[in-house]
């Protein structure tokens, strides 16, 4: 006789064993001694709990068996104690990718990292004269060299180095800014959000897609604090468009003793028109050529560093950024220091594009891309894999729009069965998760954006997805 779905469901909840039962089950058992019988009593819990509410909502009738609430328990605790983030090989194509971290480091910057975690540093100690230093000292002096800027302060993000030179600036006066940059950058910074968390009131200029030199001119005021430029770092403006000279507002601002602030975003050392990209102006054009009192920038954008916010510019500007109390609140920490003052060394070296993972990058020449992926394709074997002409983004809101040149492994599916493919991909077990992108329903692996010595790890992966 049929049971009423009541009585079906109290005795599944009846079947569901207790927290002890499961802890104490034999599988259990060893991997408690391995991470502690707390971490496998919440996760017991857990897991009981889970499969209560299945049960009373209906979605499951049957309590899961001992054995399968067991290979939950052990798969919940392995992601909890597992290294996070995880690595990813990022095989996407887009060179400065936000969501994976944006720039792998060079050697020496892992290098220097490591050093400074080992042990204790001079980070604010002058080692010379036994008393008290400046974390900022060393790569301010480096950062003078690079760019030919007075002074340098460096912080923990660009975020942080435009909300502090703003305060610091500008704190209680008027910013102006073109109406086609009061940008939101993303993750949800908005340049007019900032401007109002820095004590600043925003006075916009110009229209989306206009906007002239004498806009800025006739809106500064005994008030005004700063000129404000900002990189449209992740979008085009194109059509019927102006955008004033740089050196244009550079001379407004200063024939009325306004400062000039840039936010560059990615903030580039190297000519980017020698990669066929679009030419950006360097750090030091920016102050040198263009003006700007002030340029701010990312630690990890082309800059090929570690997360970091670096202002540098006019010494009386920076010197207020120093002495402000938000200084303190965005201070750049030891390991990003380190990395950070190793990324700048090996500009000052001349050795960035060999060194500096995201130049190698940029710099990779079409022959040898063709090379690797056409070696993916015969490590990894089977039909239906084909080399085809792609194209990597800088991306990372570096140079919208800036794209290069690349050879791509194209792995021809269906749809589903590429999406599917890519899932694998993404959580392939045992070996590392791989990111690759899909067009026109076909899996591409763009090994311009793998690092060379992850080649054999990224064909083993895409060997046991493919037979998956
Ligand atoms: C990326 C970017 C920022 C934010 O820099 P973070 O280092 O991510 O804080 C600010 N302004 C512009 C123009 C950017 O492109």
């Amino acid at each position: 006789m049929a049971q009423s779905r009541r009585e079906d469901t109290s005795d599944a909840l009846r079947a569901l064993p207790s927290v002890d039962r499961l802890v104490g089950s034999e599988s259990l058992g060893a991997l408690a001694d391995s991470v502690g019988t707390d971490t496998v009593t919440h996760a017991a819990r857990q897991a009981i709990d889970a499969a209560r509410s299945a049960i009373l909502a209906g979605t499951a009738d049957v309590a899961p068996s001992l054995e399968s609430l067991a290979e939950q328990v052990a798969a919940s605790i392995d992601d909890l104690l597992g290294p996070r983030p995880r690595r990813v090989i990022n095989a996407a194509g887009v060179i400065i990718h936000t969501n994976l971290g944006r720039a792998p480091l060079s050697r020496a910057a892992i290098e220097a990292m490591g050093n400074v975690a080992r042990g204790y540093s001079d980070l604010e100690y002058d080692l010379g004269a036994g008393e008290r230093g400046s974390r900022h000292a060393h790569p301010e002096r480096l950062l003078q060299f690079l760019t030919g800027a007075e002074a340098a302060i460096v912080v923990n993000n660009n975020a942080s180095a435009v909300l502090l030179a703003l305060a610091a600036i500008a704190g209680g006066r008027e910013v102006i800014v073109s109406r086609g940059e009061a940008v939101e950058i993303g993750g949800r910074f908005r340049i007019p959000d900032v401007l109002r968390q820095s004590g600043a009131m925003l006075v916009e200029v110009g229209t989306t897609n206009r906007t002239y030199a004498a806009d800025y001119a006739e809106a500064i005021t005994e008030n005004t604090g700063a000129l404000l430029r900002v990189h449209r770092s992740n979008f085009l403006v194109v059509g019927f468009t102006n955008t004033p000279d740089a050196a244009e507002i550079a001379e407004i601002a200063h024939s009325r003793g306004v400062p000039l602030l840039n936010d560059l975003g990615s903030g580039c050392m190297l000519d980017t028109a020698q990669f066929g990209l679009v030419p950006e102006p360097t750090v030091r054009d920016t102050l040198e050529r263009e003006g700007s009192d002030i340029a701010l920038f990312s630690g990890d954008k082309l800059l090929g560093g570690p997360q970091a916010g670096i202002a540098l510019g006019r010494k009386d500007l920076i010197d207020k950024m120093k002495g402000h109390p938000l200084a303190r609140a965005v201070r750049i920490d030891k390991l990003d220091l380190a990395a950070l003052t190793a990324t700048l060394q090996a500009y000052a070296r001349g050795a960035a594009l060999e060194e500096v993972p995201v130049w190698r990058m940029i710099s990779a020449d079409v022959a040898t891309l063709d090379e690797r992926a056409l070696r993916w394709q015969e490590g990894i074997g089977g039909d239906g894999l084909r080399v085809v002409e792609a194209e990597t983004a800088v991306g990372g809101g570096s140079l919208p729009g800036g794209t290069l040149p690349t050879r791509a492994l194209a792995i021809e599916q269906s749809r589903a069965n590429a999406d599917a493919l890519a899932a694998r991909l993404r959580v392939s077990g045992s070996h590392p998760a791989i990111v690759g992108r899909i067009e026109d329903d076909r899996l591409l692996l763009d090994p311009r954006t793998v690092l060379p010595e992850e080649d054999d790890e990224l064909m083993a992966a895409v060997r046991a997805a493919l037979q998956g």
